[in-house]
């Protein structure tokens, strides 16, 4: 490919709205242009490298025998109906009415579609197992579409759905795709963590994600310094801290007006936080959740969906929620409170532990001193449940160990389903005796346009992108200084038509631009090798092999290029 014939617009000026490194260096090296919120164009360089992070999954997916399939990406709302899912998706599903009023969807994801799609098909034990797989665009009203590729509401997914006779099989299916996941991103040259995960109203450890390790990340992933305990904060469940013991005070009230924060609280009062109890109002499939930690802890809404057999992630309750609950914002405690079918309190495991503690007197400007939950809580009206976050302060749960917190971003994640769709859209099949049983299911996904941009998110200096070779849009670029050389021009074409031919993956910059905007480029679209041709080199038989990644440059002979192109590539 020729330079002069790229289309690749870059720009000199970072655009204000682009928050992140990848989304920023994306925009400026032409790889991408927005259209609206969270909804891109992907231009040559940004699709080469795409279909390069493509070819690596398909190789991978076939060494385990999952085959490609292709299915619609505008799905009915009926089959969404069936497994329960169409009303408990909320905003994120972008849905519409055809002219006949019929509804559906823009798939968000496609269990409800492939178990549909095999289950009139896939009548017979000896048809199992079964992996499909494909990879296309996804739909999410994401609540904030950010960060470039990051999290955009159309976006490119590997999807891939395992169907089995019964446990032991989904076991190797899931463990299968987990080790082709670990084989991909390692490939990709990503820094990655496969870590335990939520598996959201399933239960049971049956989830990891896959976790590109940048600060840029918006999971957190606790890890054990001593084993390799690794679990997205969510899951990850905290040790009940004990306080020590102390005679039981009377409940008192005290006036604290206009604190509404525990920070505020404490401050009147000056107690120290973690004598102080915080509320967290949730709203969880139209419940109003009152969640209960220490004032020093933080509230994992993930544990409190859990501790309510919710079925969708918990949003902020809003004003009206909290009026209709009889809440006083600010100022709550479980302190008198009883629960009803629309209103739940949950409360974590070492607020039961504490003595003579500050909480809301469910009233404005006033809070109770010498609350003794065991004491003071309704009892049969409370959920006691782990449902603070982890911490650095938290001892390892598998081994006692020093725990450390890293920023994450979720490239891919695998899942043990179960039942879960086959039997709600009656995906069955007959075993060896005969008898109709769900298929045994797993679901995993790959985001791929997000892994594009954690590889840049992870390996990038104040100049722009430094790519991994396997997915580099262009390897190797060849610049002559001066364009309008022949003589550079010819030597440049030759060096550039030769490595081609070696297979290499290769862009000669024959633009008549100034050397230093050709470099400013070359560094900002990151290529990992850089062949200079100048006058100077020319006159000693030689050019310049510089690697991005490490800056080195040494002259190498023009005879010699493509074996130090060969075996540069292969150290990267
Ligand atoms: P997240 O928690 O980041 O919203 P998710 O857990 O909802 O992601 P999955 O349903 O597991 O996402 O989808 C499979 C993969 O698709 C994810 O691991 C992620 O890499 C990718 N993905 C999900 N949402 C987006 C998005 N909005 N933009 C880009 N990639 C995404
Ligand atoms: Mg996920």
């Amino acid at each position: 490919m020729l330079a002069s014939k790229l289309y690749a617009p870059t720009l000199r000026e970072t655009p204000a709205d682009a928050d992140v490194v990848s989304q920023q260096y994306m925009l400026r090296a032409g790889m991408i242009r927005k259209m609206a919120g969270g909804i891109y164009s992907y231009l040559p360089l940004a699709w080469k490298s795409i279909r390069k992070i493509k070819a690596i999954i398909h190789e991978e997916m076939a060494s385990i025998d999952a085959q490609e399939i292709m299915m619609p990406i505008i799905q009915p709302a009926e089959i969404w109906q069936e497994s329960g899912r169409w009303n408990v998706y909320g905003a994120e599903m972008i849905r519409f009415n055809d002219r006949h009023d019929r509804s559906y969807c823009l798939g968000p994801t496609h269990e409800e579609m492939i178990t549909t799609l095999v289950k009139d098909e896939v009548k017979s034990y000896r048809q199992l197992p079964l992996t499909l797989y494909q990879i296309q665009n996804k739909y999410r009203d994401e609540r904030r579409p950010r960060y470039g590729l990051m999290r955009s509401r159309e976006f490119i997914m590997k999807d891939a759905y395992s169907f089995d006779l019964d446990e032991a099989g989904l076991d190797k299916s899931y463990w299968d795709m987990y080790h082709a996941y670990e084989r991909v991103f390692s490939r990709c040259g990503l820094y990655f963590k496969p870590v335990e995960a939520d598996s959201g109203a399933i239960g049971g450890s049956n989830s990891h994600e896959f976790m590109a390790l940048a600060d840029s990340g918006e999971a957190d992933v606790i890890h054990c310094d001593s084993c390799d305990y690794a679990a997205n904060i969510e899951i990850g469940k905290p040790s009940v801290m004990k306080q020590a013991e102390e005679p039981l005070l009377e409940l008192t009230e005290v006036a604290t007006p206009d604190a509404k924060t525990i920070d505020a609280v404490a401050e009147q009062l000056s107690l120290p936080l973690d004598k102080t109890m915080k509320a967290v109002v949730l709203s969880v499939d139209g419940v109003v959740v009152l969640a209960m930690v220490r004032g020093d802890h933080e509230v994992n809404e993930i544990a409190v969906q859990h501790a309510v057999d919710g079925g969708v992630e918990p949003e902020m309750a809003s004003e009206e929620e909290l009026q209709a609950a009889g809440l006083t914002g600010g100022f709550i405690s479980p302190v008198g409170l009883k629960q009803t079918e629309t209103f739940k309190i949950v409360v974590d495991e070492s607020v039961m532990e504490m003595f003579n503690a500050c909480g809301g007197a469910n009233k404005k400007d006033a809070h109770f001193i010498n609350i003794n939950p065991k004491r003071d809580f309704n009892l049969e009206d409370i959920i006691v449940a782990p449902i603070r976050l982890i911490t650095t302060d938290d001892v390892c749960p598998n081994c006692g160990g020093h725990l450390g917190i890293a920023k994450g971003i979720e490239v891919g994640q695998v899942f043990k389903l179960g039942t879960k769709y086959s039997e709600s859209l009656n995906g069955t099949f007959l075993d060896q005796n005969g008898r109709p049983n769900p298929y045994i299911m797993g679901s995993y996904g790959i985001g791929v346009s997000r892994t594009l941009a954690a590889a840049i998110e992870q390996f990038h200096d104040e100049n722009g992108i430094i790519w991994p070779r396997a997915i580099a849009p262009f390897e190797v670029v060849v610049v002559p200084i001066n364009a309008k050389d022949e003589a550079l021009m010819e030597a440049s074409t030759k060096i550039y038509e030769e490595l081609k031919a070696a297979g290499v993956d290769v862009l000669l910059d024959d633009r008549k631009e100034r050397a230093g905007v050709k470099f400013k480029d070359a560094d900002l679209i990151g290529y990992p090798l850089r062949i200079t041709v100048s006058k100077n080199t020319l006159e000693s038989g030689a050019v310049e092999l510089k690697t991005r990644k490490t800056g080195e440059a040494v002259e190498v002979a023009i005879a010699d290029v493509q074996k130090a192109v060969a075996d540069t590539l292969n150290t990267l």
